[in-house]
């Protein structure tokens, strides 16, 4: 059974990459009867906060991906949250560590937890330079030093004479583990200088004898788990976005999976947790193909199957940089707020980086999920663009049935005062008229202000009123008031459309007048612009909004 999972870390906002994340696992979940699984990436405890998981929770059940397990709906696998799984990644470290997969490093602490900073800086494969290396090391080395010297000094009672005791053990132990230090170091400057490549952790403790690794238990020694990578050999997975992508071993060293305060490292806990909540398929962001390399080899040390992985390229802001807060809205909340459409936005998110292979790009979720394929599914770069989306809500917004953009628009009219009260039919007839000329919910505001303002004045004044002005308006103005005084005009708006059809030719007639040369003056001289909506259907709602009095005054 095809199970996927969209594994958010609740440190900020949906943004719009993990929004499509999701979106793609949800696509595929339903495309092929799977479960779509919701686990939520909590062990980063300091930027984790349960607001951020509730935003998150928010924003996809707002888009419409609802999850088959997962926080709030529960099943078998659960828990769900990382921090309620602590156990189990316990449970398999040591799995690890009694099949020889993974040794215990005592490294960190000889010299007061600077090469643990240092193994994990190199680690992370940017190819610190030694010097930078030396100079980070010594740094650390002698805070930890400092602080460890205040903590024995001024921690004890016996202080002063204590203080003399704790100087010299002190000034004795920092000699000999900064020496320690050093020759560790040589050591990895030495293996790297052979390969030509990056230091990495030369794996000390991989090597050490029981009795040694013992007598470093028995003192108490703290100590992290440390994974054994092989020294050489690559390893590949066939993604089913970029087709086969390897690695060599050799670069990599070996990484801690379990701190020594016994806290799990994030990539060990992704893979007891794929491998427990059963995961086939793993579709996530392209940047996290150097941690799929580091759970690859978890897997199979752990024995589990691995997933098939799909690597999902970066979504780009239209420079071709990383999509960011500079680019202007980039969460799935402020998007919302700015008045945009959940089906707008499942659909321009499915069309970056996808495709049905035709012209189409108009999908609902159920379309999208009829049609979705992994395999269709682009391994460059997708573009950002806002214009394109803004377009697209206007799609989604014009193909709502009727009733519901009505309802949608005519709340928001109400709930921002532009109109007081107002008949339904108000409401209806000026979503009607305006909706073609509008993109966003929020445009509607100032759309219906425009149709009831009046600025005649200003539209006589501009360049575009000339040849209409040059039309003698005056003369056709006195007819027009003449219809109105006489009341047949306003008799002809009460009889609606049809009356207003027939005045409208009638009165042409008469002045001899048809096409342009009849609508152009009548549109200046009834709705004060040269331009607008149907001229017919407006004139009629201005007539309401004046006689219904249903129309805010600043907005009239
Ligand atoms: N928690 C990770 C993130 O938010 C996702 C990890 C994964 O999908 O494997 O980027």
């Amino acid at each position: 059974q095809v199970r996927v999972r969209f594994a958010p870390s609740p440190t900020g906002n949906l943004h719009v990459g993990g929004a499509r994340t999701a979106l793609f696992n949800y696509l595929f979940a339903r495309s092929k009867a799977g479960k779509f699984v919701l686990r939520i990436e909590d062990t980063d405890l300091e930027r984790s906060t349960r607001e951020s998981e509730e935003a998150v929770l928010r924003d996809l059940s707002w888009l419409g991906l609802d999850w088959d397990e997962g926080p709030g709906v529960g099943g078998e696998y659960g828990p769900y949250r990382q921090s309620e799984r602590n156990s189990l990644y316990k449970q398999h470290a040591q799995k690890l560590l009694d099949s020889g997969y993974v040794y215990r490093c005592f490294c960190s602490n000889q010299v007061f937890g600077v090469l643990r900073q240092v193994s994990s800086c190199l680690d992370c494969g940017v190819g610190c330079s030694g010097e930078t290396v030396d100079h980070h090391l010594l740094h650390c080395f002698v805070a930890a030093e400092v602080w460890s010297f205040v903590f024995h000094s001024f921690g004890v009672a016996w202080v002063l004479l204590g203080c003399v005791v704790d100087l010299f053990v002190w000034v004795e132990e920092m000699v000999c583990s900064y020496h320690c230090y050093l020759q560790e170091l040589e050591k990895m400057k030495e293996i790297a200088k052979l390969n030509q490549l990056p230091p990495v952790y030369s794996g000390k403790w991989a090597t050490a004898t029981d009795e040694e690794v013992q007598e470093e238990v028995e003192k108490g020694t703290p100590y992290t788990y440390r994974f054994r990578v092989p020294k050489e050999g690559s390893l590949k997975i066939n993604d089913l976005i970029r087709g086969e992508v390897s690695w060599n071993l050799d670069t990599l060293g070996d990484f801690v999976i379990m701190r020594s305060n016994g806290q799990p490292v994030y990539n060990f806990c992704v893979t007891v947790d794929d491998a427990t909540m059963a995961i086939s398929h793993v579709i996530r962001a392209e940047e996290h193909l150097p941690n799929t390399l580091r759970q690859a080899l978890i897997y199979k040390a752990l024995g589990f199957p691995m997933p098939s992985f799909a690597h999902v390229s970066l979504i780009l802001a239209p420079d071709r940089s990383k999509l960011s807060k500079r680019h202007g809205a980039t969460s799935v909340g402020q998007f919302r707020e700015m008045g945009y459409l959940p089906q707008a936005m499942v659909n321009y998110l499915a069309l970056l980086g996808w495709g049905d292979g035709t012209e189409n790009e108009f999908f609902t979720l159920e379309q999208l999920v009829e049609k979705f394929s992994i395999g269709r599914v682009n391994k460059s770069g997708a573009i950002f663009d806002s214009t394109k989306l803004r377009w697209m809500n206007g799609q989604h917004l014009r193909a709502l049935p009727s009733e519901e953009l009505t309802k949608l628009i005519g709340e928001r009219w109400k709930s921002t005062s532009i109109l007081t009260e107002s008949e339904g039919t108000f409401i209806q007839e000026a979503v009607q008229l305006l909706k073609d000329g509008i993109d966003l919910i929020t445009d509607a505001d100032k759309a219906l202000s425009n149709l009831l303002s009046y600025p005649l004045e200003a539209t006589l004044k501009s360049p575009e009123a000339k040849p209409v002005l040059e039309d003698k308006l005056s003369e056709f103005s006195a007819d027009l008031i003449a219809a109105y005084d006489s009341g047949e005009l306003l008799g002809a708006l009460e009889e609606g459309h049809a009356g207003w059809q027939k005045w409208v030719k009638n009165f042409g007639k008469s002045l001899k007048r048809k096409g342009k040369s009849l609508f152009m003056p009548l549109r200046v001289l009834l709705t004060g612009k040269l331009h607008g909506p149907d001229m017919g259907a407006s004139v009629l709602l201005l007539h309401r909004a004046e006689t219904c009095g249903g129309v805010a005054p600043e907005a009239g």
